[in-house]
């Protein structure tokens, strides 16, 4: 059975955590690495037991401690080439033999999780989703994307659960205090996915079978938590879906979610 736990996901920071029985992973270390350890203490899951780090990308939200983090705990880290080179100050701090280069259109092996990537259109140098399976079950991480694209819709397809980013709600971004330059930028095909964007790619999978959906990765300034879960729900119900319909929750900035059975 996979578990699944968001740690901390927003514009501030993202950290999640994934495992089966036998292997622990992290995907992104975009908080310190003493609020990564506390996430963790409080699903009681020792820094100690974590295999590897996956690295969506290079922005600081995303990596702002794995350098420290695989440092201190001896773990492997993976990212693809073009990530690495982009995060050279937390390169250093890595071992080298934790440094793992994966090819963003192959799938990887950690452990007994099958890892398949998936491009996500975001103004990184190149930017990544991850399905995550253990040859039963696939679980789906998709933040930091500006649209939806064919690729990301078809390996989100068949998935339990998502983690999918449900970033900020035009009304709020257009008043909100950010610069009128970062405005259009959260807004563009290479930026982040509104709450209307995400209610209708939901609608899109659950006939494929997801069933529990974490939306992440809220803007600060630009969305709130009732107001994302509401619009996702008005998409889905515009859609004939009953409320009830998927287990539908919003991750928190500050605190990690429970831990999640995905079977
Ligand atoms: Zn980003
Ligand atoms: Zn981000």
């Amino acid at each position: 059975m996979l578990k699944f736990c968001s740690l901390y996901s927003g514009s501030t920071g993202n950290s999640l955590f994934a495992q089966n029985n036998n292997t622990k992973i992290l995907i992104d270390a975009g908080v310190s690495a003493k609020k990564i350890i506390e996430g963790l203490d409080s699903i009681d899951v020792s820094p100690n037991e974590i295999d590897a780090i996956l690295i969506t990308h290079e922005h600081s939200d995303h990596v702002q401690s794995v350098g420290t983090f695989s440092k201190k705990f001896d773990i492997p880290v993976y990212a693809n080439s073009k990530t690495w080179s982009k995060i050279p100050k937390e390169v250093q701090k890595i071992d080298e033999k934790n440094i793992h280069t994966f090819n963003s259109s192959e799938d990887f092996i950690v452990g007994d999780l099958v890892i398949h990537p998936f491009r996500t259109p975001h103004d990184a140098i190149e930017s990544c989703g991850f399905n995550i399976s253990d040859g039963n079950t696939k679980i789906s991480i998709a933040t930091d994307l500006g649209h939806v694209t064919p690729e990301i819709k078809s390996c989100l397809m068949g998935s339990k659960f998502a983690l999918l980013e449900s970033n900020y709600e035009p009304e709020v971004l257009r008043i909100c205090s950010y610069p009128s330059l970062l405005k259009s930028r959260i807004a563009g095909p290479n930026g982040h996915l509104s709450n209307n964007m995400a209610g209708q790619l939901i609608s899109d999978l659950i006939e494929s079978g997801l069933a529990t959906v974490i939306l992440g990765h809220l803007s600060k300034e630009s969305n709130f938590p009732e107001m994302a879960y509401e619009t996702v729900l008005s998409e889905l119900e515009s859609r004939r879906f009953k409320r009830g319909t998927i287990d539908l929750s919003v991750a928190s900035r500050f605190e990690p979610s429970k831990l999640i059975e995905v079977g």
